[in-house]
């Protein structure tokens, strides 16, 4: 193995120590990057082999990350304890120790030869330090030619442990963030399947409830109809729920498609601000349209969709508008598309959130803390809708004053998806 530098002067070791440090930036694989690193000590110190040894994090001990090839299994059963080895001590005191006569030597941790059937001679051994923490020890053992270990020598383990230390925490830090990455992936799936299976599963009973309530509703005497309209309301408001979640759920799995077809905004624009009309008026707001009388806003696109779309503008605003505030619905067309605007005297967006509030999920108010319901779902659901048909939304606002959201749709769609 430590053939190269054997007749190198120091300065042509150092040369090559600048070569290496290249290579090793280069390599972001933990365990290959470890063995090279072993492997370079070797050759560099010219001893027989060189390992390396890691704290572990879970106990008082140390243990073999990287050694020649044919030794890495059994060594890595191994716990070189702290205290009762080279290792150990050099670990601990964060210094670097030169063994000469290592049968002699009480500080040898006997067990990893006896391990191994190999037998220790001499041994360098440097702290992997980074600015004031120590990760573990790059330990050359076995000067060849039973030479002593020299001044140089530790030098260049030390230059070597210097860098090696570096890259061994960039490659850990980079394992770390993958796995970090790979749970946050597992945790949105396991999301995703919770929102599809619940959304699935909760259909058929709530259509029931609903279908049920509706026809009691219809036959029950009169002085229960109060109680009924409750649970028709309620249901219906769960079903919106369920469906949020739905369309949620079949965005994420590319299920979504665009089925278009020719019809007024205008139209639609009015029958969905009826709909609201009696919510407005039980909080005391004024929501106006602003449509021009004589413009249908012909388009094509998936209707259902965009109604979704005025649904959760409309439902936003009335829900974050107090009593006596004002909520209006506006649109325009050019030649290429119509615009909406659905604008109120709400309590507005914070700058920060603006961007953020089309996120899935994404709330202004604290879960813990909030006044107003929702699921965050809303107006994520709304841009997903928008952009199938190539359109644009977006939000300006002001906190304490209002807000005003506008959609922009092509008069024809051209869908994605
Ligand atoms: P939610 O179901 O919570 O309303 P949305 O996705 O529709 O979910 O909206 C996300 C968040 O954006 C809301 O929780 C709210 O904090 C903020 N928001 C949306 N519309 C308005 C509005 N008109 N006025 C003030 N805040 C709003």
């Amino acid at each position: 193995m430590a053939t190269t530098a054997a007749f190198e002067t120091k300065s042509q070791r150092l040369a090559r120590l600048l070569e290496i440090s290249r290579v090793l930036t280069s390599t972001l694989e933990l365990s290959p990057l470890l063995q090279s690193i072993a492997e370079l000590a070797a050759d560099l110190t010219q001893s027989a082999v060189a390992s390396i040894l890691l704290k572990d994090p879970g106990s008082p001990n140390l243990l073999f990350e990287a050694a020649p090839a044919e030794h890495l299994s059994r060594l890595r059963k191994l716990k070189v304890p702290l205290d009762g080895s080279v290792a150990g001590w050099v670990y601990t005191h964060r210094h670097p120790l030169v063994i000469h006569d290592a049968a002699e030597d009480q500080r040898i941790y006997r067990k990893i030869d006896q391990a191994i059937g190999f037998e220790t001679r001499s041994m360098l051994a440097v702290p992997l330090t980074i600015k004031d923490r120590t990760i573990g020890v790059l330990e050359a053992i076995n000067r060849l030619e039973h030479g002593h270990y020299t001044e140089d020598d530790l030098e260049i383990l030390q230059t070597l442990a210097a860098q090696a230390a570096m890259s061994i925490e960039s490659a850990r830090l980079l394992e770390q963030l993958q796995a970090a990455n790979e749970d946050l992936q597992r945790l949105d799936r396991m999301k995703s399947d919770f929102i599809a299976i619940a959304s699935h599963e909760l259909r058929t009973p709530l259509g029931l409830i609903l279908g049920h309530a509706t026809f009691l509703n219809e036959i029950l005497p009169l002085e229960h109809r109060e109680q009924m309209e409750v649970i028709v309301r309620s249901s219906l408001r769960l079903k919106e729920i369920v469906e949020d979640m739905a369309s949620i759920s079949h965005e994420e799995r590319g299920l979504a498609r665009v089925r278009p077809q020719n019809f007024s905004l205008a139209k639609m624009i009015s029958e969905v601000c009826q709909s609201f009309q009696t919510e407005a008026a039980e909080k005391q707001i004024e929501l106006g349209i602003d449509v021009p009388p004589e413009a249908p806003l012909l388009i094509e696109g998936d209707a259902e969709k965009i109604k979704v779309v005025l649904v959760n503008l409309l439902r936003n605003a009335l829900t974050f508008t107090d009593p006596g505030g004002r909520v209006g619905v506006k649109a325009e067309q050019d030649d290429q598309a119509v615009k909406i605007v659905v604008v109120d005297t709400g309590i507005g967006i914070p700058p920060h959130d603006l961007e953020k509030i089309f996120e899935r999920f994404y709330q202004v108010e604290s879960h813990l803390t909030r006044r107003h319901g929702g699921m965050g779902l809303g107006l994520s659901i709304a841009r997903a809708m928008v952009s199938m048909h190539g359109g644009s939304i977006a939000c300006e606002s002001k906190e304490g004053v209002g807000s005003l959201f506008w959609v922009s749709l092509p008069l024809k769609t051209s869908p994605r998806g």
